[in-house]
């Protein structure tokens, strides 16, 4: 991915500007999202529950923990709380249309776990497009040509109204909960699964590195992450295969993180995060990133097709499958 330089922020590195603003963006989504129990409950949600209870029991999560969710998602408008009875009052939480437009990303994380997690992935296993009626494996593509996205094809670089490049905000990390939880269970397999989507600095450090942030120096800079939490998920990744052991760049003399096909792929993943939070979450006055598909030259706008006809993916298409059928096509 080229980062394409920017000249009008004055602090900032010009080739660092248009990544501060994807990785805000980024940044934004994790502040909801950047926890295994808010995947998890949108999974569920994805998959037709409804209710408080079949929440809880397919998570196997505290009430209090579940609660906390609901009401991010709710405060966050993802989910509505509706009255389905009277007497006594029974309450079941629906998609709104900003939920619903996160299809695209929930997909992605099926595709990137299905392939990367492979039997320990959270996520069911077959998909079905119920307009063609063949398996669904969902691609990110070009919507003007149609190409799937290729990392090496896409640019980015800041809007025009980019005046100062946005800082990185937000919570700390919470990834502890899950892997406590699956500790007697936890192999590498539901770690790379969970740990990726689930971690606050893991998310932005990849992002980061597929954006060309590739030096621990660079990383400290543009994500201001401390020297101890950024070796820590460094070390982390690189045990997983998210990130290969990093090598000496003479142009930038400096030692530079390589991605590995397991963290290429997350291209697509991140692209509709940044996506939705670009329409979703965007606060008033900060510029939107430019993409550019470079293999046709247009503006990029990622657009979620099935390999089977090459259609694009809605979500009330798409048939959730744990097993194949035995007279699947
Ligand atoms: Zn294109
Ligand atoms: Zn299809």
């Amino acid at each position: 991915m080229n980062v394409q330089s920017v000249s009008r922020h004055p602090k900032t590195a010009p080739d660092q500007a248009a990544s501060l603003v994807v990785l805000s963006s980024i940044s934004r989504f994790i502040d909801i999202f950047g926890d295994p129990w808010s995947v998890l409950l949108l999974r569920d949600v994805y998959l037709g529950v409804t209710r408080f209870e079949d929440f809880q029991k397919n998570l196997g999560i505290t009430r209090q923990t579940l609660s906390n969710r609901l009401q991010t998602f709710g405060r966050h408008g993802i989910l509505v709380k509706v009255a389905y009875q009277d007497r006594p009052a029974r309450y079941e939480y629906r998609l709104t249309e900003k939920g619903r437009e996160l299809a695209d990303f929930a997909l992605m994380i099926w595709v990137w776990q299905n392939r990367w997690a492979g039997s320990h992935s959270l996520l069911p296993r077959i998909l079905r497009h119920r307009s063609c009626g063949y398996f669904l494996v969902p691609q990110m593509v070009c919507a003007e040509c149609r190409s799937p996205l290729e990392l090496a094809d896409i640019s980015v670089e800041a809007g025009p109204g980019l005046v100062e490049a946005p800082q990185l905000t937000g919570r700390g990390r919470r990834w502890a909960a899950l892997e406590t939880r699956r500790e007697g269970t936890t192999s590498q397999n539901l770690l790379k699964g969970t740990y990726v989507i689930g971690d606050r600095w893991s998310n932005l450090i990849l992002a980061g590195v597929l954006l060309g942030i590739r030096s621990f120096d660079a990383m400290v800079s543009v994500l201001g992450i401390s020297t101890n939490i950024l070796s820590h998920r460094l070390k982390i990744c690189v045990e997983v295969g998210l990130l290969a052991e990093p090598t000496y760049n003479a142009d930038s003399r400096a030692y530079d993180y390589g991605l590995t096909r397991m963290s290429r792929e997350l291209l697509p993943l991140f692209l509709s995060i940044s996506e939705w939070s670009d329409k979703w979450l965007r606060p008033e006055g900060v510029a939107l990133p430019h993409w550019r598909h470079r293999l046709c030259g247009h503006r990029l706008v990622p657009q979620v097709t099935g390999r089977c006809c090459g259609e694009p993916v809605r979500l009330s298409d798409v048939r959730f499958q744990q097993a194949p059928d035995p007279d699947a096509t």
